[in-house]
């Protein structure tokens, strides 16, 4: 054989190898994945049989007793039915405890763990409708429901802002054995949240001021309103920490109650509204209201005006939401300023800009001291209070991930950040708080309750 016929034969000896041995390793690789994916699926199935059994045992038989103990004599029914949908979109009919709210009436779902008809998690439990389905919402239903949903466990924590559809897309986008694990334990602390009664009051009463109790797309209609009618509105959020400083403050107090709308921000709030007996509609915050705002305010081609933060941060963040949302900035200008001496320039920046909404970012109380100090010359329709929003859309400082802020823990997040700053806000601020507030039930609801009455109108009942 010449050299060059047997360096052609080596070629396809070496090409036939290499061509088997792919195909062997993507054989391997193919069976590995059907393997690895049979045994997640196993390890799901025994875990959740597993918490089924520990549930019916510890909780659902005893309750179970204590219902035909007190529902048959009675001549009660024990189980009321509810239809929903199952895996694949077929109806499933779900036993539940009559007369019972919240987890104990659902106890008897953990049973069609037994059956596999119920995943542990999965997509969020819905009524059952007989129409054809969208075709979007036919894909979800394809996805086997869970007793535990993305959407359940933020909607506990009230930050379920994105909508009941957004949730459950991104829950199928992200499922998988190792995310659904995650999941379950974010339920576990999320739902000392969650709230057995539906939200009716659109006034929550604390601590003297009148907080309204909106949800995220309430608050963007109730913005868009004022601003067709060009009805100036000053909006303040208020968290644990800017109600105890209103305790103690009394100009900011008085800017509080100046104000046109005061919104509930953070998990110290949801927490409040479950003692006092006013659940929560959202959570909401300057942070998360942001991309709405602005999305809302690119529609209606108004724009923003950014006041605040250290110099460059209202201009950093101008430039990634006009680049993210669309939305026309009218100016930016940072907020260490006289605020004595130079606001009559600021406002008169701000005025010649043509903006309808403008953004101030000082921190509380002073962002609400100089909005309500400075309204009647200022011509934007929207005044809002923002804190430190700049410092998070600049990128200059990390939010705390979305798990952290499911399960109430985005002050921790902020403790770890800025710990010589953040640490009294919290540590001491929120037991503070939360003592405030169970002092406040106790010994001045009633009281202030008559003086609401006789002095309705005002968003401030209670001096400080
Ligand atoms: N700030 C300002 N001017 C001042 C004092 C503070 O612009 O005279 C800014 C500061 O740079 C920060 C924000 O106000 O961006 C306050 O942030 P903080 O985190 O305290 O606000 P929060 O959101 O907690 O109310």
């Amino acid at each position: 054989m010449t050299a060059k016929g047997s360096a052609q034969k080596a070629r396809e000896l070496e090409k036939r190898l290499t061509s088997r041995s792919n195909a062997r390793r993507s054989w391997q690789r193919r069976m590995a994945l059907v393997a690895s994916t049979a045994l997640s699926e196993l390890i799901v199935r025994l875990i959740e049989i597993s918490v089924a059994l520990a549930v019916t045992l510890l909780a659902f038989v005893p309750v179970l007793l204590c219902r035909l103990a007190v529902q048959l004599p009675a001549g009660k029914p024990v189980f009321v039915k509810r239809t929903v949908f199952g895996c694949s979109g077929k109806p499933l009919t779900l036993l539940s405890f009559s007369g019972l709210s919240g987890g104990m009436a659902t106890l008897p779902w953990f049973l069609e763990l037994f059956t596999g008809r119920l995943a542990l998690a999965g997509t969020a439990i819905r009524d059952w409708q007989p129409s054809a389905p969208a075709p979007e919402q036919g894909y979800i239903s394809m996805v086997k429901p869970g007793i535990i949903s993305l959407w359940s466990v933020r909607q506990s924590s009230r930050i379920a802002h994105e909508g009941r559809e957004a949730t459950e897309w991104e829950y199928i986008f992200s499922k998988h054995p190792v995310y659904d694990f995650l999941l379950i334990l974010r339920a576990l602390p999320a739902m000392l949240f969650s709230e057995g009664q539906s939200a009716s009051n659109e006034i929550f009463e604390l601590l003297g001021l009148k907080i309204d109790n909106m949800t995220m797309s309430d608050a963007i209609g109730m913005m868009r309103q004022a601003l067709v009618e060009k009805r100036q509105s000053a909006i303040f959020f208020v968290n644990p920490d800017c109600l105890n400083q209103s305790i103690t403050e009394r100009d900011y107090r008085k800017a509080l109650t100046a104000a046109d709308r005061i919104l509930p921000d953070g998990i110290g709030l949801v927490i409040a509204g479950k003692l006092l007996g006013t659940p929560l509609r959202e959570n909401i915050n300057g942070t998360d209201m942001l991309p709405f705002l602005c999305t809302m305010a690119a529609a209606e081609k108004l724009s923003i005006f950014l006041l605040g933060g250290k110099p460059g941060r209202a201009e950093m963040t101008g430039d990634a939401i006009s680049q993210n949302y669309g939305v026309a900035i009218a100016g930016a200008m940072h907020g260490y300023f006289d605020h004595e001496r130079e606001s009559t320039a600021v406002i008169e920046a701000i005025n010649s800009s043509k903006a309808s909404i403008l953004l101030v970012a000082f921190g509380a109380p002073l962002q609400e001291k100089w909005i309500v100090r400075h309204r009647a010359a200022l011509r934007p329709t929207i005044l809002m209070g923002v804190g430190g929003l700049f410092d998070f859309y600049s990128g200059n400082i990390k939010r705390a991930p979305r798990w952290m802020r499911e399960i109430g823990l985005e002050w921790v997040y902020r403790i770890m950040q800025e710990p010589g700053r953040m640490w009294k806000r919290y540590v001491v601020g929120n037991p503070l708080f939360l003592y405030r507030v169970m002092k406040w039930k106790v010994l001045e609801r009633s009281s202030i309750t008559e003086r609401t009455t006789e002095n309705h109108g005002t968003r401030s009942d209670c001096p400080a």
